[in-house]
């Protein structure tokens, strides 16, 4: 049976450790409620880089929930002169096993590039690290119906490692809208990405919540990619429940 992947994109949130920590605990305490349902999922956690080290020190004594973290974002170098930063080689050593780079919103608000995310890639990749690159056009670019073209150009920069990449297809204008992307025109764009790699898991983001996530992977995608919704633990596990139930 296959296995899919949910990723919790926590973003930068909540506001306190105190805060965190309850939302990690309901969402571990669900986890182990439904072990045996969501046995074939799994669950990427995704803090801000603060909270990971008290999280990932208490996973070690949960290895049965399918739980795995990931960080938000890291930079290219593993370490020296660049304040502010945190390496793939540091996540690695702490215990994460992946990373989101290209968000949109780091894309769009950080100024990102793409040389600078390929290089993020490339470094994460040698700290073996799993990176889950997001992509996806803005509304403007899919009146223009360039979202084909703007996706090549996004995949371009991790050639010729796409097969070590997860993809994540995030339509900007999806993102936190409550406006998803209808599954069938998402398919399409599945089949467009599996072109580029058959063997890349490619996951869905973009408003998904427990309504809607069966779509998505029964149409094919192999696993999902969730904002707000993963801050709301017994939603969050309803998603993981009824993303399973499609497998
Ligand atoms: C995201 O942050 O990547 C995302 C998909 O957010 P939301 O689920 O809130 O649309």
């Amino acid at each position: 049976m296959k296995k899919i992947k949910i990723v919790a994109n926590w973003k930068c949130n909540p506001g306190t450790l105190k805060e965190a920590k309850v939302l990690f605990n309901l969402l571990t305490s669900e986890l182990k409620k439904n072990f045996l349902i969501l046995k074939d999922v799994e669950t990427i956690v995704c803090p801000p880089f603060l909270y990971l080290p008290f999280f990932v020190f208490q996973v070690k004594n949960l290895k049965h929930y399918n739980l795995k973290f990931g960080a938000q974002n890291c930079f290219w170098e593993e370490k020296g002169p660049f304040t502010g930063e945190v390496s793939p080689l540091m996540l690695k050593n702490l215990g994460c096993q992946y990373v989101i780079l290209g968000h949109s919103e780091r894309r769009q608000i950080l100024k990102e590039t793409e040389l600078m995310i390929g290089k993020k890639i490339k470094t994460a990749l040698k700290a073996k690290l799993k990176p889950i690159l997001c992509i996806g056009e803005s509304l403007e670019e899919k009146k223009k119906k360039k979202t084909f073209q703007v996706l090549r150009r996004q995949l371009k920069i991790v050639f010729p490692e796409i097969s070590k990449v997860i993809i994540a297809y995030e339509p900007v204008w999806a993102i936190g809208t409550a406006m998803p992307c209808p599954p069938g025109e998402a398919q399409k764009i599945l089949f467009f990405l599996k072109k580029f790699s058959e063997k890349s898991k490619i996951l869905y983001g973009g408003s998904v919540n427990s309504q809607n996530c069966k779509e998505y992977i029964k149409v094919g995608f192999d696993g999902l990619l969730v904002g707000s919704a993963s801050l709301i633990p017994k939603e969050f596990v309803q998603i993981l429940k009824n993303a399973t139930n499609e497998i």
